[in-house]
């Protein structure tokens, strides 16, 4: 295999020679190439002996612009890395960052001009750390009998995510996450076999088992002396059929917890034509004072409408609005409406994705109720939360500050 080589692609030639000095002031060995037009690169990136695996690309360019070149990277079958690079707006480039991933191109992200050493830096970090993500990624889907399998054979196990207090630090509830335990694979995440379950008509018996389990986990909590609210994520699958409301009341009583130490978060993966059944078990559950949380807000079909139509009181902000909102215009804009909106309906809200200390300390300015996120904490086994919580609460007093 020839050696990786990086690609500038760029009308003008100062703004070249400007970016390969930048590259070779980090210290950046491989070959790189210059072209200042669209039709050049596609030369060399169509030569059989190309060994291009990543391209910084302007987006103003004359003639073929940075998204038609994208369509014709995509035409190629480039399998390698893209970085967007242009003096535009941020939210433009942001936009055809999002189009080069929906084409399922590696866009590592977006410069903008000037070029600053820092961000390429952490680019560059980023796609030397790569290629096992990229094996990842192109793993099998699981298939409807394996996932069934992992359902009747107890592979599946719920792990945990704390959710604290903003404004005081204390831990108030966790969110479970399913995980499958698989022989062979190792630890398999939800993305990986949630869906497979939804389509094939899996998805009552692993909640029911996800369920069963975080109250009985709940349960063991409390007669700790730890009482937390447990929240489970259903799926609009698991509201067609009228006896799943009776199935979680009966759970709730079976565990002994209370109505309200339950959170149900509810996403809704695909529009759903006959609403009837979804209002019918959501008002019953709410009536027992179950809670029901609106995940992802603001993505999907988690919307405006659905917050109409079902009485949620609890609004979790995606976290595509909530890492890097201090530092974005537009995350920020749509953070702020999400806290003020949930406000005025008197919901609870809980920001997930709270990466670092600037997303906390933003939630800390903002008075979002509720922190979820790598910041405080990944999701654990059960197991593993009490020595989570000690080290948690040595850090905490030191987060209050300011
Ligand atoms: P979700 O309900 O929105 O859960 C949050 C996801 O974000 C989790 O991914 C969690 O590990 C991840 N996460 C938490 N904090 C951070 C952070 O600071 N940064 C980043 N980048 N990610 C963070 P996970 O566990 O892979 O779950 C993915 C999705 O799978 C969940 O999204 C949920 O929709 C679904 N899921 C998980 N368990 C179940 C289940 O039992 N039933 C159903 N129907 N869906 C489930
Ligand atoms: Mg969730
Ligand atoms: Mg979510």
């Amino acid at each position: 295999m020839t050696s990786p080589r990086i690609l500038l692609i760029d009308d003008e030639p100062f703004q070249l020679k400007l970016l390969s000095q930048q590259l070779l002031n980090l210290g950046q060995a491989h070959p790189v190439d210059a072209c200042t037009s669209g039709p050049e690169a596609l030369l060399v990136l169509s030569a059989p002996t190309s060994g291009t695996r990543l391209i910084f690309l302007d987006l103003n360019m004359p003639g073929m612009d940075g998204v038609e070149l994208i369509r014709q990277l995509v035409a190629l079958d480039y399998l390698g890395a893209l970085v967007l690079v242009s003096g535009e707006d941020e939210r433009i480039l942001e936009t055809a960052v999002r189009l080069g991933r929906a084409h399922r191109l590696n866009v590592l992200g977006h410069l903008s001009k000037p070029i600053r050493p820092e961000t390429l830096r952490t680019l560059l970090e980023l796609w030397s750390s790569q290629v096992p993500e990229a094996i990842r990624a192109a793993h099998v889907p699981y298939g409807a009998a394996a996932v069934q399998r992992a359902i009747v054979g107890g592979e599946l196990v719920n792990h945990y995510q704390p959710k604290v207090d903003v404004a005081t630090g204390s831990l108030k509830g966790v969110e479970t996450l399913v995980r499958w335990r698989h022989p062979d694979d190792g630890l398999v995440f939800p993305d990986q076999f949630i869906g497979v379950a939804e389509q094939h008509g899996l998805i009552n018996d692993l909640t029911h088992i996800v369920l069963i389990e975080a109250l009985a986990q709940a349960r063991r909590w409390c007669d700790a002396g730890l009482t937390l609210r447990v929240a489970v994520n259903i799926s609009m699958d698991n509201l067609t059929r009228l006896d799943f409301a009776d199935f979680v009341l009966s759970q709730i009583t079976r565990s002994g917890m209370a109505a309200h130490d339950l959170i149900l978060e509810v996403t809704e993966s695909r529009l759903m034509t006959d609403c009837r059944a979804p209002l019918d078990i959501l008002t019953r559950l709410r009536l027992k004072h179950i809670s029901l949380s609106i995940d992802d807000f603001g993505t999907g079909h988690s919307s405006l409408t659905q917050l109409r139509d079902i009485p949620f009181d609890e609004l979790k902000i995606d976290r595509g609005f909530v890492h890097g909102a201090a530092q974005n215009k537009t995350k920020q804009a749509i953070f702020t409406a999400s806290i003020d909106i949930a406000r005025q309906l008197g919901m609870q809200t809980v920001a997930e994705g709270v990466e670092d200390q600037v997303d906390w300390e933003f939630l800390r300015q903002q008075g979002c109720d509720l922190a979820q996120g790598y910041f405080v904490a990944k999701p654990m086994s059960a197991e593993d939360l009490p020595i989570w919580l000690a080290d948690w609460e040595a850090r905490r007093p030191g987060l209050m500050q300011t």
